[in-house]
């Protein structure tokens, strides 16, 4: 078989962190752009499956695919910056690798051998390779941690494998480096990035470009240093200096060469279209010159690690863009809301009245376990009474029917079965398919299902639609025994599948409110640049 697909990995030297999702997005978005067809793969080299049972403190956010895979937070980029659905096949971990040829292995397939990370692993990390490179004109392989990692030269290994074997017409390495200023000498360093691809060589793989992250320009004298100490021309030496938003890289990277470098190492030539470059350019205006400024107040459990709720806050710059908006979040945690020693109730409502009241709304994000939710209660309460806008989104809508359910209808105790299994009255309980679940892994309800929406609701108005397809990560759901008695007081379902064992509640609006919304699924993981999802629009609009 030929293969005539044109491989791109991305490395990262020096330090992590240094934003190859961005980089790698930002290269696959130009090379759309000159109409290819580019495929993308993050490899994760952890044992873990998958970052599903990562704590979001360890990991940040799981990404959440539109077919139910519990991914990478790069894969997050990848579709805000191509506009496009992933799924599966472009996430592995180490423990990926492992797990299928230990099972191949099980299975017989390799009687007699000693099954050894050279070749076995490294040819099933290959095959994956390749195989979703197939038909495509590039596949651009993120390569996870940092070039001297242990547990990355298993994948040195299978590029420098690959190089060898299709050339290096198909093949390209880009480092992405670090080259830091020195603010006592007021210098640039390179010889950070000389050593990360003096590394690089060891495993047997060199770079043919460089981008190299950075607080200042280069200049040209620098260029020229890390060309001749890299052994790169010097027009492949691409400066990434930080940039005001992550959308405005492609713009700098090409203006930088970076697809004139690649196309000149590939032996070929391409046109940008320009029309969709300034479709992207212009929102990349507005991101930059927003009109005005909105706060709003994301009270979550995981709000000192801004990772955690990666796609919340990059739907917030997306849509910002939509509306010449700035959305500045306001990120809390939860806890702060919860009664403290020696203060009365009274005094607690005021407390967080006086917090909630300089921001324009309110987002209540997704999360596990009952830390926090006391405070989360606190802050809806004050949402609904205040009629500020609020928006809660898995979690977030289960701790809203919470809220109301206590303080509304008075049911004392109410509370979700995930938090107190003794809860007199289950508002929110376990989905009946989890029931007899009894592994961790991959095991909620995932990915995009189909969900109806009421007609002549707000949602159904906002989506422009009565059927929607949205993405879900939860194990337990809004117990319909108490929907009438909500309906009463105003709080309705608006949203709903029937795809399931049981008929699901997906959305819930409280009338007689400018805008209090809660959904079960994932809005956040749908927001592109180009396209935000439609419920962001409506709440930030409401907020203004
Ligand atoms: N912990 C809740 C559940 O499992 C909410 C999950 C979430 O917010 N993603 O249903």
């Amino acid at each position: 078989m030929s293969i005539t697909t044109k491989f791109v990995f991305i490395t990262g030297g020096v330090l992590s962190s240094l934003g190859k999702g961005v980089a790698s997005s930002s290269l696959a978005h130009l090379l759309k752009m000159c109409h290819f067809e580019v495929d993308m793969l993050k490899i994760d080299p952890y044992i873990n499956i998958d970052p599903g049972t990562l704590s979001p403190f360890e990991h940040g956010e799981v990404f959440v695919t539109a077919d139910g895979s519990e991914t990478d937070l790069d894969i997050g980029h990848y579709e805000r910056f191509l506009n496009k659905d992933f799924s599966k096949e472009n996430n592995f971990t180490t423990g990926q690798i492992y797990l299928s040829v230990i099972e191949q292995e099980r299975q017989g397939q390799y009687l007699g051998k000693t099954i050894q990370v050279i070749p076995h692993i490294v040819e099933e990390i290959k095959e994956r390779i390749l195989k979703l490179g197939q038909g495509k004109d590039f596949l651009i392989v993120e390569v996870g941690g940092t070039v001297g990692d242990i547990e990355g030269m298993v994948y040195l290994e299978a590029i420098r494998e690959l190089k060898n074997a299709l050339g290096s017409k198909q093949v390209a390495n880009i480092h992405v480096t670090l080259v830091p200023y020195i603010a006592t000498s007021q210098e640039l360093k390179t010889k950070p990035t000389q050593h990360s691809i003096i590394e690089l060589r060891r495993l047997g793989v060199s770079a043919n470009i460089i981008l190299a992250r950075c607080s200042q320009d280069l200049g040209a004298d620098l260029k020229a240093k890390i060309a001749s100490s890299c052994d790169v021309p010097v027009q492949n030496v691409i400066q990434a200096k930080d940039a005001p938003s992550i959308y405005a890289c492609p713009a700098n990277y090409l203006q930088e060469g970076l697809l004139d470098a690649l196309f000149k190492h590939f032996n070929m030539e391409a046109q940008l279209d320009h029309r969709q470059f300034d479709l992207w350019a212009g929102l990349v205006h507005h991101i930059l010159n927003p009109q005005r400024t909105l706060k709003i107040a994301f009270v979550g459990k995981y709000v000192h690690l801004s990772e955690s709720y990666k796609s919340f806050l990059e739907s917030m710059v997306c849509v910002g863009a939509h509306l010449k908006v700035r959305v500045e979040p306001v990120l809390i945690n939860s806890e702060e809301f919860e009664l403290q020693e020696g203060e009365s109730e009274t005094q607690l409502k005021e407390r967080v009245a006086r917090t909630l009241q300089s921001v324009d709304g309110l987002l209540v994000p997704g999360g596990f376990g009952s830390r926090g939710i006391e405070g989360m209660i606190n802050a809806i309460t004050y949402a609904r009474e205040s009629k500020k806008p609020f928006f809660g989104v898995c979690l977030g809508a289960q701790v809203m029917v919470i809220e109301f359910a206590r303080h509304v209808l008075g049911l004392k105790g109410a509370h979700s079965s995930e938090f107190d299994t003794n809860a007199p009255h289950k508002v929110i309980d376990l989905l009946e398919s989890q029931a007899n679940t009894t592994h961790k892994g991959s095991s909620m309800r995932l990915g995009t299902h189909k969900i109806s929406l009421k007609e002549g609701s707000l949602i159904a108005k906002t989506y422009n639609a009565l059927e929607v397809y949205e993405r879900h990560r939860h194990r337990y759901t809004i117990n319909p025994d108490y929907l009438e008695s909500y309906a009463k007081h105003g709080l309705e379902v608006v949203g709903q599948s029937f795809d399931h064992s049981q008929n699901l509640t997906e959305a819930m609006a409280l009338k007689d409110h400018p805008f209090f919304l809660g959904v079960q699924y994932h809005p956040e993981f749908t927001s592109r640049l180009i396209a935000p999802n439609p419920l962001f629009k409506a709440f930030v609009q409401a907020c203004m």
